[in-house]
């Protein structure tokens, strides 16, 4: 299969020999180089291979894209709601039309397995199509009659907005932010990650195909600590939409700090996955084998810590480390593959030094911790599992981010509780259990923004995402999305019945 873009050639969907040539910025509605003529080298995860240049921005490539935000906006918030609407689903549309191609790139650019990949590409459509159907309400509010005054309030969007995204999956993260801010009437300034910068350009590029205007959505490429830092220190970016790390939010929080920006966090997770002996414990094995080892485990919201109740501990465990002694490593464009290699050398390295940790602070090791066999080149990782952890080890505490579980035991539903709550992080919580009422009071009682009783993760787009604690601030999705992307104003009409005190008429 040969699909072949402007930028991008790819040739053998399965062997792929692709070239990156010159990704640069996409700022006021085209591809232009860095002011300063920077770029950095892109690499496959597949076998670390130069992929192709990447335009590397700075503060001078953010002010360009932070002033055609600032220009775009006053023409894209007084447009009509129809328009929008028309705009985001004709995006929908163009991802549809080319989910293959976005598939293929995003697997080769993170190391993502296909299977995961197509579902993410059609996922970023079904976001637009989503905030395309909101837009139409996106401004309304709320009707608050007084005696002597009518009050009612409406939503405006905010401004130019930054948007700061991770390497893992890249693309459906990115819709996921950026269409509510283009529904909510905002422009963009998307910073990519460094190292999967290859998916962010496409996308811009379909959305520019389906008639957004110029300035509307531009897209700078480059570091954190450079073209990151500088959007976030930016007076004309209103607000910061960012999903990474818990320190990269902190580092965020004080750069945007002189500007007074408005922050939404999407930050790391240690979820626990909590499995009583009254459970259906064959749909909890896939769940909770599901939940950590999918998206190689490079996924904020995965099911990271199992917690086991003492009396299901030994069979249960034993039925787990069978399932991931089979699971799949494999090249990411290989349907069959269920895991493929690590965004990078330096992130296989701190995957593999939890191995040590675990072993140094006594844990068990029962399958995996070490590189996957046959994969000399790439960043590949053998699934791994860690029993017998105690909640004061470091595997129990800290972000792996990789296809790694850590087991605990518990005895009682109050011990199960305090280990979940036992960690800086309050994400997303899974509980096992066929006890109604048990199932309630855990999910009262887990300091988390999500709990799923009896499930794996399944999003419904309505629903608030974001997690508590550590893991961040604000919650994504639905309706939610726009308390972040636009300011709610009241006005208040007098009907000219109330008395107004008198001043200096004496
Ligand atoms: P990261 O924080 O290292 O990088 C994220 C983005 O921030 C990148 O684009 C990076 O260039 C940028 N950045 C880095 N330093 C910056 C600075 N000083 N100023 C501005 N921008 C800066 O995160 P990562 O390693 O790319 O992603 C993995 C992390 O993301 C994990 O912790 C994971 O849990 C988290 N994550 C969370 C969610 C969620 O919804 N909660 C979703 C996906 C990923």
């Amino acid at each position: 299969m040969i699909i072949m873009e402007k930028n991008i050639a790819i040739s053998n969907q399965y062997l792929p020999n692709i070239q990156v040539n010159g990704i640069q910025h996409f700022i006021n509605g085209e591809s232009v180089a860095s002011v300063s003529g920077a770029t950095f080298d892109n690499a496959t995860p597949i076998d670390n291979r130069f992929l192709g240049k990447i335009a590397s921005g700075d503060a001078q490539d953010i002010d360009k894209a932070a002033m055609a935000a600032n220009t775009a906006f006053k023409t894209w918030r007084n447009g009509s709601a129809g328009d929008r609407r028309a705009i985001l689903h004709k995006i929908a549309d163009l991802i549809v039309k080319n989910k293959e191609e976005i598939a293929v790139l995003e697997s080769y650019d993170t190391g993502q397995p296909i299977r995961f990949m197509s579902k993410a590409a059609v996922r970023g459509a079904e976001n637009f199509r989503f905030y395309a159907d909101k837009v139409i309400d996106a401004q309304n509010g709320t009707s608050l009659p007084d005696k002597d005054h009518l009050n009612f309030t409406i939503r405006q969007p905010i401004g130019a907005v930054g948007i700061i995204t991770p390497w893992n999956t890249p693309f459906m993260l990115s819709t996921w932010k950026i269409a509510p801010a283009l529904a909510a009437g905002c422009t963009v300034v998307h910073k990519p990650a460094e190292l999967s910068p290859i998916t962010a350009n496409r996308l811009c590029e379909l959305a520019h195909e389906a008639g957004l205007p110029k300035g509307v959505w531009n897209v700078v490429q480059g570091f954190g600590e450079t073209a990151g830092k500088a959007l976030t220190e930016h007076p004309l970016i209103k607000a910061i939409g960012f999903v990474g790390e818990t320190i990269t939010g902190q580092h965020i929080m004080r750069q945007g700090a002189a500007t007074l920006k408005r922050v939404h966090f999407e930050l790391g997770g240690k979820n626990p996955v909590i499995v009583f002996g009254d459970a259906d414990l064959e749909r909890a094995l896939d769940a909770v084998v599901f939940m950590i080892f999918s998206l190689n485990g490079e996924r904020c919201t995965s099911s990271s810590r199992l917690l086991l109740q003492r009396s299901i501990y030994d069979g249960f465990l034993a039925k787990v480390a069978e399932r991931v002694r089979k699971i799949k490593v494999g090249h990411p464009l290989d349907p069959k593959t269920e895991i493929g290699p690590l965004i990078s050398k330096e992130h296989l390295e701190k995957v593999l030094s939890y191995v040590q940790i675990g072993q140094a602070e006594g844990a068990k090791l029962l399958v995996g911790g070490k590189r996957a066999d046959g994969f000399e080149q790439g960043n590949f990782f053998a699934p791994t599992l860690f029993a017998d952890a105690n909640s004061k080890m470091r595997l129990a505490q800290e972000e792996v981010f990789g296809p790694f579980l850590t087991v605990l035991p518990f005895e009682t539903e109050a011990e199960a509780i305090e280990l979940a709550n036992d960690v800086r992080y309050g994400l997303a919580g899974y509980v096992w259990t066929n006890d109604v009422g048990r199932a309630h009071r855990l999910a009262r009682d887990i300091d988390a923004g999500m709990i799923w009783v009896n499930s794996d993760n399944v999003r419904h787009l309505p629903t608030p995402f974001g997690g508590m604690k550590n893991s961040g601030i604000g919650r994504d999705g639905g309706d939610y999305s726009f308390d972040f992307y636009m300011e709610t104003k009241n006005i208040s009409i007098a009907y000219g019945t109330h008395k107004i005190p008198t001043f200096g008429n004496t």
